[in-house]
């Protein structure tokens, strides 16, 4: 019997893999063009020594999945319809036309060179993007907006570019889904007062894993210059009124992040404002304690940040030790933003009847079952349950492939 998994983010991808090796056939379908979701984003935070955050596993995890034989990757698809039971679902799939054949896109990125857009319509989804082919938005293309341009197909060698493709829809017969669907970053712009999206030089956690992922290093947007003395500002979007949950990575990012500047640039000032560090988890206490000696930890609620000059940023903070209102300069903050549930969570516990839970992440029927849901048949993977950090998200997505595995074995299928 097939299994569908829905969402093609590490957790995702993990469930795949167990349910392929253990010799089903697995429909992974993914809504963007390229697969991996944040995880593949992430960058490495080894200093001469491994800090164990686990984003090495990623690539070969999704290197695995897409050339398995037992997985069949639909990628830039969604789930439109899904009616019967566990055993003999029927699912209504319809994939977006993918104007850049991705067998033949070489990523030479001439596409991109002459698009006259602005922003671009051809891009690469991420440096990393799996396929690695490029993707023309049609949201975005003059010649979807009526205007006559083929630059990006007449600058093609290989001839990947055809704009007559159309959506395509199709049905699967599977006997039990696996929804990996994960997270939505928490938007900064929501705490107006911290300045995200307003000052150049305040960027979210997300946006600093992805510069050090990219250029391997950082540098200020403003000045092209290493910033000196750097501010992350812990629980942005988590443990406040509308988001009453810790997102469990927050912290670790930021002191591995933290750590890797500090060994990088020794002179750098780094100062982590917190309410309370998440440090659980095997060895990282110990990570914490020698992180102290060089980081600087306020505990301390900011409550403004604003520009002091055309590069700097004054912080102003409560900080708590000592009962007070200060404020500080920095050249850089970093908003350390949450796991949020994904704003379209509910077009898919509609489509598939599932419940959603308080913070809006989708519903285990019991605690010690935090894989099933009200739907029998249908199994929850990673991040989509709650916050997770990548460990926690494979065993959770293997867990989900051996319940999947025992309803159609327990009938008989
Ligand atoms: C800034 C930041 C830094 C982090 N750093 C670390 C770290 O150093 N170490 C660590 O262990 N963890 C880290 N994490 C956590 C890590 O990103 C998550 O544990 C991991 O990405 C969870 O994987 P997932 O598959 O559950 O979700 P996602 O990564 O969100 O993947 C979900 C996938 O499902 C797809 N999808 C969504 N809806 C649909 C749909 N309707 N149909 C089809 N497909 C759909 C998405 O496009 C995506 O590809 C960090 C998180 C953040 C925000």
């Amino acid at each position: 019997m097939d299994v569908l998994v829905i969402g093609a983010g590490i957790a995702g991808i993990a469930s795949a893999l167990g349910l392929a090796d253990a010799g089903l056939k697995v429909y992974l379908v993914e809504k963007e063009a390229a697969v991996g979701g944040y995880a593949a984003s992430l960058c490495c935070k080894a200093t001469d020594v491994c800090s164990g955050c686990s984003v090495c596993v990623v690539p070969e995890k999704i290197k695995q999945a897409v050339t398995h034989p037992q997985i069949s990757l639909l990628t830039n698809s969604t789930v439109q319809r899904v009616g019967g039971e566990v055993g003999n679902f029927c699912v209504e799939i319809t994939q977006k036309p993918q104007y850049i054949d991705t067998e033949r896109c070489v990523a030479c990125g001439l596409c991109a060179e002459v698009c006259p857009a602005e922003p671009k319509a051809v891009y690469l989804s991420s440096a990393e993007a799996i396929p690695f082919s490029y993707v023309l938005d049609e949201r975005l293309c003059l010649r979807f907006k009526g205007e006559s341009c083929k630059l990006c197909g007449e600058s093609c060698s290989t001839k990947a570019i055809d704009f007559e493709r159309k959506p395509r829809g199709q049905e699967l017969n599977v006997g039990a889904i696996i929804l990996a669907t994960g997270f939505d970053i928490f938007d900064a712009r929501e705490k107006g007062s911290l300045g995200y999206g307003r000052y150049p030089n305040v960027l979210t956690g997300l946006d600093l894993e992805r510069m050090f992922n990219h250029e391997g290093y950082l540098k200020l947007s403003t000045n092209g210059k290493e910033p000196k003395n750097i501010a992350f500002i812990q629980c942005v979007g988590s443990r406040d009124e509308g988001h009453g949950y810790c997102s469990q990575v927050c912290c670790k990012y930021a002191m591995r992040l933290a750590h890797l500047i500090k060994y990088q640039s020794p002179d750098t000032q780094v100062t982590i404002f917190y309410i309370d560090l998440q440090t659980a988890g095997k060895g990282f206490a110990q990570f914490y304690q020698e992180y102290r000696e060089s980081i600087r930890f306020i505990r301390g609620v900011p409550v403004e940040v604003s520009p002091a000059s055309s590069d700097d940023l004054e912080v102003r903070f409560e900080d708590i030790s000592q009962g007070r209102v200060c404020r500080e300069i920095f050249d850089l903050v970093v908003l350390s933003v949450g796991i949020s549930p994904r704003k379209d969570s509910w077009d898919l516990a509609r489509i598939l009847g599932i419940n959603l839970a308080d913070h809006g992440f989708f519903d285990t029927k019991e605690i010690l079952n935090s894989n099933g849901t009200n739907v029998e048949g249908v199994f929850l993977a990673g991040t989509c349950q709650g916050p997770k950090d990548i460990p926690d998200s494979i065993a959770h997505g293997m867990a989900a492939a051996s319940k999947a595995m025992q309803a159609l074995t327990v009938r008989g299928r």
